[in-house]
């Protein structure tokens, strides 16, 4: 879920997810609905919009689901530190499992992530 990025972090985790990288010979496979979602990816610092629907795409989740946020921006606010339009860090917002760290991580980083949380 995008809660605010700059899409830099979206384009990494693409490669993570395409032919080269191939996170889904790890057992991770991206879905369409949170409710049929074990962990929500989150990128981008939380906007003032996007508070409530991060909240609300959680509720949908599963009860044990696992929040692995991505990029530094979920972690700090990154670049957009101070600006009138964000709200807060994800951790702020909802309980973060993992967090990926870069600006943007780099995909390797991505795949061990969710290689963290599959057990493979
Ligand atoms: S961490 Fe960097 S690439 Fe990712 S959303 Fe923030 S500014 Fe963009």
């Amino acid at each position: 879920m995008d809660v605010g990025s700059c899409n830099g972090c979206e384009i990494e985790i693409a490669a993570a997810f395409g032919p080269v990288y191939d996170a889904e010979r790890y057992g991770a496979r991206m879905v369409a609905s949170p409710r049929h979602a074990d962990v929500a990816l989150v990128t981008g610092p939380v906007t003032r919009n996007m508070a409530e629907p991060l909240r609300r795409t959680l509720a949908a989740m599963a009860e044990r689901c696992l929040v692995v946020a991505v990029g530094g921006c979920t972690l700090n606010n990154g670049e957009f530190a101070g600006g009138y339009g964000v709200e807060s860090t994800v951790g702020d917002v909802v309980p973060v499992d993992l967090g990926v760290r870069g600006c943007p991580p780099r995909p390797e980083e991505i795949v061990d992530a969710p290689r963290t949380v599959t057990g493979h």
